[in-house]
């Protein structure tokens, strides 16, 4: 084996390119994982930089994202159980799911997100990255991760801590980038959501193998998608169209960088816009609506029950 060569970060085996022309996206032969060679932990972006205040608009679009989460999680929750959510946020999903459960509990690196879960929603969040926290074993019935498990630089360590933090039959929650989705397909190495704090992308069969792997058996998968009041319609009706053949070019990666301009009948403009925006909202809701239906969403949405 080559030792110059990437290896797989789970496997530790030797990884190909995903895309012909692209060199730190690698695709491993053996368990599928998609992984981004330009991604390091890096801490301090973590705990401070990430975010430092509070945008209204994102705070009722990822209202919108958690009742359809906790819809999709229903079932599962019940008066007796205890919730970790890793990652949690703004603690956003907990509030949504407090009233079904006896606990809940948020784990979260970023200051800025824990003190506003912890302040305005009145949320136990502790603020630390997985890798420096523990919990005493079986202290959860449910643990939750959303668009977490992509940044881990060792989604096998976290796995294993989620297990022994579960207790016996517990359940865990996971929604990560599918990388696999049509939407992610049509766009190829342009897609959204390949950035270098995304460590790893996913599709079913890596995720579910890895899981398996960690003696997690899935339950429930499915796609789904961002906010649909927030996915432009161009944007839902390509995601609806027949599957496209996957784009293995770098040609698409080039991003068209809108230049804003300050004009003086930009209030007017604004006015004009907000107007045509709500006007749309009945036509994005229902392609929203039906890329839900149709799970032709970006998101791989999986709850796993721990076996053993
Ligand atoms: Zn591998």
């Amino acid at each position: 084996m080559d030792n110059n060569a990437p290896a797989c970060p789970v496997c530790r085996i030797t990884a190909q390119p995903y895309f012909n022309d692209i060199d730190y996206i690698l695709e491993c032969g053996r368990c599928g994982i998609i992984f981004d060679m330009r991604s390091s932990l890096d801490k301090k972006y973590y705990e401070k930089e990430r975010s430092t205040h509070v945008d209204k608009d994102k705070i009722r679009s990822r209202e919108r994202n958690v009742s359809q989460r906790a819809a999709l999680i229903k079932g599962f929750l019940y008066k007796e159980a205890s919730v970790l959510d890793i990652g949690c946020g703004e603690g956003l999903f907990l509030k949504e799911i407090k009233r079904y459960v006896a606990d809940i509990q948020g784990l979260e690196p970023t200051e800025f997100y824990a003190d506003y879960a912890r302040i305005e929603l009145k949320i136990d969040v502790i603020q630390g990255m997985i890798e420096d926290t523990d919990f005493p074993e079986a202290s959860f019935n449910i643990i939750t991760m959303f668009h977490v498990l992509e940044h881990f630089q060792d989604p096998g360590m976290a796995l294993g801590k989620i297990s022994r933090w579960l207790k016996p039959g517990g359940c865990l929650v996971i929604e990560v980038p599918d990388i696999s989705s049509p939407y992610a397909r049509y766009k190829g190495p342009a897609w959204e959501l390949i950035i270098p704090e995304h460590r790893f992308h996913f599709t079913l069969k890596s995720l579910t193998g890895l899981l398996q792997r960690h003696n997690f058996i899935p339950a429930i998968t499915r796609n789904r998608d961002f906010d649909q009041y927030r996915v432009g319609i161009g944007e839902s009706m390509r995601k609806l169209l027949p599957f496209s053949a996957k784009i293995k070019k770098s040609e698409k990666v080039i991003r068209q960088t809108k230049i804003k301009k300050n004009s003086p009948h930009k209030e007017g403009k604004q006015y004009v816009k907000n107007i045509r925006r709500s006007a749309q909202l009945p036509l994005k809701a229902f392609l929203g609506w039906l890329v839900y239906k149709f799970r032709r969403g970006d998101y791989l949405f999986v709850v796993a029950k721990k076996t053993r």
